[in-house]
């Protein structure tokens, strides 16, 4: 029995069911409503619940289609901004749904109220991560609501959990993020080897998700701006991480 379905949507966003007892689920970030359902269809599937990571248009647009149509509650942490939301939730919130606990943890930065969601137990027992545009494969999402410091600390947050932690991200984002990271180290082996395995991932039709917490804090360079490796490929080698991060961010944003 699968229980996360990946439904690739409005363009390089990422929806994701959440399979937890025999008849229902729950929808991270549905961006469109049609795609959810038939997906909902296809694996006979009642959804219950919806789980929104920041009030984006591309994490939001199937919301309110969706609980028309199915009753599901609409849970999120920005009640001003998150359209048809039932329940606000907060930093280190724990939702239990069916016999399944889901923490919430806050990850400002991209926008200033971004939360993640994280399963430490699963059903098939696995740890289980929803980075929305905080953390993504290889990468992180824009600063746009706050400053470096801050999308630091909550990347760093989501690094310290366990190494095994699957990471499912709300966009695929994963070939450009990896060739981002080659123009800053283009000898980095770890990240040549990385980006052959995502390229044959790829062709053989997969998703470049989940990764793993490990895979992340070895290979997404963001998460490496405290390494001596990177100080030097930017010829910062005496600056903090927090501006090694704000400079390979900024890089990024133009790349
Ligand atoms: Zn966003």
């Amino acid at each position: 029995m699968v229980s996360i379905v990946t439904i690739p949507a409005c363009g390089d966003n990422f929806i994701y069911l959440y399979r937890y007892d025999k008849k229902n689920a729950l929808a991270i970030d549905p961006c469109n409503s049609s795609a959810v359902l038939n997906s909902l269809n296809e694996h006979n599937l009642n959804l219950t619940t919806i789980l929104i990571t920041h009030h984006h248009w591309d994490h939001t647009g199937g919301v309110s289609e969706l609980k028309k149509k199915t009753g599901c509650e609409v849970i999120g942490a920005d009640k001003r901004r998150i359209p048809s939301i039932d329940r606000v939730v907060d930093d280190k919130h724990v939702l239990a749904i069916g016999n399944i606990e889901i923490q919430v943890i806050a990850t400002p930065g991209h926008t200033n109220t971004s939360v993640c969601y994280y399963i430490p137990a699963s059903n098939d027992k696995q740890k289980i991560l929803w980075t929305g545009d905080t953390m993504f494969v290889g990468g992180c999402g824009r600063i746009m609501e706050c400053n470096a410091q801050t999308m630091f600390d909550s990347l760093l947050r989501l690094a310290s959990l366990p190494d095994d932690t699957l990471v499912y991200c709300g966009h695929d984002y994963t070939v450009e993020n990896y060739e981002f990271a080659l123009t800053i180290e283009p000898d980095n082996k770890a990240t040549q080897k990385r980006m052959q395995e995502i390229k044959q991932t790829l062709r053989a039709g997969g998703y470049t998700v989940p990764s793993i917490i490990l895979q992340e804090k070895t290979t997404n360079i963001f998460l490496r701006s405290d390494t001596n490796e990177i100080k030097t490929a930017l010829n910062m080698p005496n600056a903090g991480a927090v501006d090694v991060f704000a400079e390979l961010r900024r890089r990024k944003d133009v790349f």
